[in-house]
């Protein structure tokens, strides 16, 4: 857990096994029984603007955005913006371009700091029916004050101001009179409280800092609890899900909102995406940015939304995903090559396909007559005839993976080796002859013939070969640079630390792989960053937006092989 979600603050209850759409049961149920009159379905998004979006909070927006639909009522975006030290506009512009690739457009953009004025005036109402007080003590002192799960707090010196002075202070400290941390305003409520969020909680602080809407405006603001029911009660939100973190602060979301009598949103909490080998967690993230481990917020190793659309992912993919985790009242771990099965799944059926070869080695077919070249017309998408056909070029001199020759082949190797036929896909059969070997002993060229009678990747006389296998035509290939990406953290717990282990002591230091001179077919010049294609018996990759005219980059979003499909096939058996 970060510590930019609470705590946990009431010894746990056991939960109860539940259906993966209690969710939606329970807003079916409240549309049944008119619970909130003629009132339409209102959902809110609420990221704080301190980081970029993650995979979890796709979670949160399908939730969020999907059930309204559902119900034919509205999704507010609303930035919670109360904590003026660790927001930037780079953070609301990034959420909201994420929002949109996602595939949700909201209703109405809010910002918690809207709601400034208002909350301002609440406090000052709580203020005034001696439910609210300001406290002199520090912070550490109001820690002391608070207690444990097993003793109850004890009241402040300064609990039984009368009326007057807390509205006398209270005002003063909005004027700006006292310095930062002096003074908070706490509601008055509970000290002996087994919840310890009800124990006179901090409703606001005093910071002057400049905030990013507000400017200098406010000198006080108010804490997330004292926010975030208020925000959503101003919206008529009629369902606010969160995350099972803030199951203990619902009381208090109800106490204020009654105390207010103002419109009940009703808050309903979910289980938190976890993913194994990721870290999901806006504070770990900005850490991995802030020390340089990654490029960026959208480095394509990063589990923020950003960062795999760079990588290739797809909403398509994501909803689905999505949308087959279900929605639980414990926290559990999911398996990322859940996310990558749903991922190779979306990009079998959309990607088109094209040959590039990654480890290049030069094959020469010596009876091919030289400065010859013909083209062969090949499908763009098998799965997808609509997707059309273009000519591939092959020449005298083509590129295969260094991995699909070996001059000495081990057992059930059916690969090209001396003496072996092997079918250049689309194009003809060959058999490799000789190797020319550097002074090093390396192998720089294989020689090989081919067989004119296989034009088209069969022969006429039915003889098989066992292995088909990819190529580029040099003459006509484009160089480019492929980034090869693998975990970014080498244990599937990354918290999985030993005495004294930070967290990044996990990074997989090998997580980036970078190949300078790939050899791929021409008509990746032509790529469009967003484009996805697979890459024949390779993977799936897609153009990085920092490639030039001049030099092409393209990512790799996923190999090829689903390891998920063995793990949910050997479960099944
Ligand atoms: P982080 O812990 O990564 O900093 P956060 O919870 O502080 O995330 P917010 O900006 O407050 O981030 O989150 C906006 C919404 O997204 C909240 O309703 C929150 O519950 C939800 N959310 C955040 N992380 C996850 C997750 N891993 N799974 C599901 N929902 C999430
Ligand atoms: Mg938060």
């Amino acid at each position: 857990m970060t510590n930019s979600t609470p705590e946990s603050t009431v010894a746990p209850t056991p939960a109860a096994s539940t259906p993966s759409n209690f969710l939606r049961d329970i807003i079916a149920e409240d549309v049944r029984t008119k619970k909130f009159g003629d009132a339409q379905i209102q959902t809110r998004f609420p990221p704080e603007p301190n980081g970029y979006l993650h995979i979890g909070h796709a979670k949160a927006i399908c939730i969020d955005f999907g059930l309204a639909d559902e119900f034919g009522g509205k999704t507010n975006l609303r930035f919670d913006d109360t904590n003026p030290e660790k927001e930037e506009q780079e953070y609301v512009d990034s959420i909201m371009k994420d929002v949109r690739w996602l595939g949700f457009e909201w209703d109405r953009l809010c910002y918690a700091s809207d709601y400034f004025g208002q909350l301002f005036e609440w406090a000052l109402q709580l203020v005034k029916t001696g439910k609210a007080y300001v406290d002199d003590l520090s912070a550490d002192e109001i820690r002391q004050h608070r207690g444990t799960l097993t003793e109850p707090g004890t009241d402040s010196p300064y609990r039984n101001r009368s009326i007057e002075e807390n509205l006398d202070l209270f005002l003063r400290m909005k004027q700006g009179e006292f310095p930062d941390g002096s003074r908070v305003l706490r509601a008055k409520i509970d000290m002996a409280s087994p919840n310890l969020n009800m124990r006179d909680p901090v409703m606001y602080r005093i910071l002057h800092a400049t905030h990013q809407r507000t400017g200098d405006q406010w000198c006080i603001y108010p804490m997330y609890d004292f926010a975030h029911g208020q925000s959503d009660s101003s919206e008529h939100v009629t369902h606010s899900m969160c995350t099972l973190e803030f199951t203990d602060h619902q009381p208090l979301y109800r106490w204020f909102i009654e105390q207010l009598g103002i419109f009940p949103t009703q808050q309903i909490e979910f289980d938190r995406l976890n993913l194994t080998y990721t870290l999901l967690s806006k504070r770990k993230l900005l850490q991995l940015v802030n020390e340089k481990r990654v490029s960026g917020w959208d480095d394509p190793r990063m589990p923020t939304l950003s960062g795999i659309r760079r990588r290739g992912f797809t909403p398509e993919a994501l909803r689905a995903f999505c949308a087959a985790i279900g929605i639980s009242r414990t926290n559990g771990t999911t398996d990322i090559e859940m996310l990558e099965h749903y991922q190779r799944d979306d990009l079998n059926r959309r990607a088109s396909r094209a040959m590039a070869v990654l480890h290049p080695l030069k094959l020469v077919i010596d009876n091919y007559p030289e400065g010859q070249e013909e083209f062969f017309e090949t499908a763009n998408n098998p799965e997808d005839s609509s997707a059309g056909t273009r000519m591939v070029p092959f020449s005298r001199e083509i590129y295969i993976e260094r991995d699909d020759f070996r001059e000495v082949p081990p057992p059930k190797y059916h690969r090209l080796s001396p003496g072996k036929e092997v079918r250049l896909r689309n194009a003809y059969f060959v058999t490799a002859q000789s190797v020319v070997k550097a002074a090093d002993g390396s192998i720089v060229e294989v020689h090989c013939t081919y067989d004119p009678a296989s034009r088209g990747g069969n022969s006429p006389d039915g003889r098989k070969v066992k292995s088909t296998i990819h190529w580029v035509s040099a003459a006509h290939a484009i160089s480019a640079e492929i980034r090869l990406y693998d975990k970014l953290f080498t244990k599937a717990d990354p918290y999985d630390l030993e005495e004294g282990q930070d967290v990044l002591d996990n990074l997989n230091p090998n997580s980036l792989e970078v190949l300078l001179d790939a050899k791929l077919e021409p008509s990746l010049a032509n790529a469009k960053v967003e484009q996805h294609i697979q890459f024949e018996r390779v993977g799936y990759f897609c153009l990085d937006p920092d490639s030039t005219p001049e030099k092409k980059i393209f990512n790799r979003t996923l190999p090829l092989k689903d390891s998920w499909s063995k793990i949910e096939n050997k479960a099944g058996a």
